[in-house]
């Protein structure tokens, strides 16, 4: 029986150990208070409407097992390969060792203050799509003087496709999760108008792109091809747009109640100081396998692996089969 420390306890991590567990001793590391904290502030998650927090609670339950032991409050710093083994360090300075190491300290969202042009942080009304999501999983979506906004407008590509941010990738979850928000908005305030400005839609899963016709269809939710250059306040605390449709060739100039950004998913802070620790850091500090096709669990550093979003942006039902898939490539190792 080995020792294997798995460092974050998102859908990756959980996965990852409910496997491993079976024929392992796991030790589960988790920075925050708790785990799935990237799970636990979302209300109802693509493509099915579930309740993060059922999913989450359903994840928590694999965890009781007692060959896994969670750590939490623990956040991994460094991380080394000694002679036989791997030695994990968290910020208090308590040391760990196990044989085998998997990273799946996952993404954080972009920061939108970098957007200095999209007035995050400076202007009322201009809100992010975790705090959207906050909103709705607290049933009350509000404008900056909490009254209920008469117009949502969501921008996609947030820190995601952008030259100026550097992130050319894209994130994959944004323009799903836009069409799934701007359904509950209309769900929750019928009398809203709802618009989404879009480079183009990537509806690339099952069942995405039945919601999107179902957003235009059946809730009524105006799609724009363009982009918002700038966003800044009005005397009356809402939100003015300065943008452009690009189908049609014309600028646009229009004021929203509230304006949500739709931030991309990047390398969290750990992903990206123990990929770099390690020496496995990838592009846009994500962390690096071997070969996306047959060996995209397996990194340089032998013994150390890789599951989830902490490779790349993706959906939790792709995180989730990344893990499986990176524990049979573990115990495949193992044996
Ligand atoms: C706005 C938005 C909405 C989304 N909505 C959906 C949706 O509806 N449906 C869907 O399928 N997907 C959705 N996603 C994607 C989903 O959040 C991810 O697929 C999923 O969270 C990835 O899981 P993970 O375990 O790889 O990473 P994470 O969920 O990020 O988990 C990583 C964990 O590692 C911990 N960690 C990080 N560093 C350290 C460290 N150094 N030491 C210890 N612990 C550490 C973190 O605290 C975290 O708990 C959405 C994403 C965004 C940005
Ligand atoms: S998923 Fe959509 S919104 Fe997100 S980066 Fe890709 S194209 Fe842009």
């Amino acid at each position: 029986m080995s020792k294997i420390a798995i460092i974050g306890a998102g859908p990756a991590g959980i996965e990852t150990a409910t496997v491993l567990a079976r024929q392992h001793d796991v030790l589960l590391f988790e920075k925050e208070n708790a785990p799935l904290c990237n799970i636990r502030n979302k209300a109802l998650l693509f493509p099915d409407f579930t309740s993060a927090d059922e999913l989450a609670n359903n994840m928590m339950r694999q965890l009781e097992h007692p060959r896994i032991t969670t750590y939490c409050d623990t956040d991994i710093t460094d991380l080394r390969k000694a002679q036989n083994s791997w030695q994990l360090t968290d910020a208090k300075g308590n040391q760990y060792e196990a044989d085998y190491v998997v990273l799946s300290t996952g993404y954080q969202i972009f920061d939108a203050h970098k957007k200095e042009e999209l007035g995050y942080g400076i202007y009322p009304g201009i809100i992010t799509s975790i705090d959207l999501e906050k909103m709705i999983k607290e049933g009350k979506i509000t404008n900056s003087i909490g009254d209920a906004p008469k117009s949502v407008t969501f921008l996609q590509c947030v820190g995601s496709r952008d030259e100026k941010s550097g992130n050319h990738y894209c994130s994959k979850v944004c323009c799903v999760t836009a069409v799934k928000q701007a359904i509950e908005v209309r769900k929750m305030l019928p009398n809203t108008t709802a618009y989404v400005f879009y480079m183009d839609l990537r509806m690339w899963g099952q069942g995405f792109e039945e919601m999107y016709r179902t957003a235009q269809e059946q809730y009524g939710v105006n799609f724009v091809r363009g982009r918002i250059s700038e966003a800044a306040a009005t005397y009356d605390q809402r939100v003015q747009l300065k943008a452009e449709d690009t189908l049609m060739g014309l600028p646009l100039n229009m004021t929203t109640d509230l304006l949500v950004l739709m931030v991309g998913m990047c390398a969290s802070e750990g992903t990206d100081r123990l990929a770099h620790a390690a020496g496995i850091a990838g592009k846009y500090n994500f962390a690096q396998s071997v070969s996306e096709h047959l060996k995209d669990n397996l990194t340089e550093q032998e013994g150390l692996f890789l599951a989830g979003s902490c490779k790349r942006p993706m959906s939790i039902q792709d995180t989730i089969q990344d893990a499986r898939a990176a524990a049979i490539t573990i115990l495949e190792q193992i044996a």
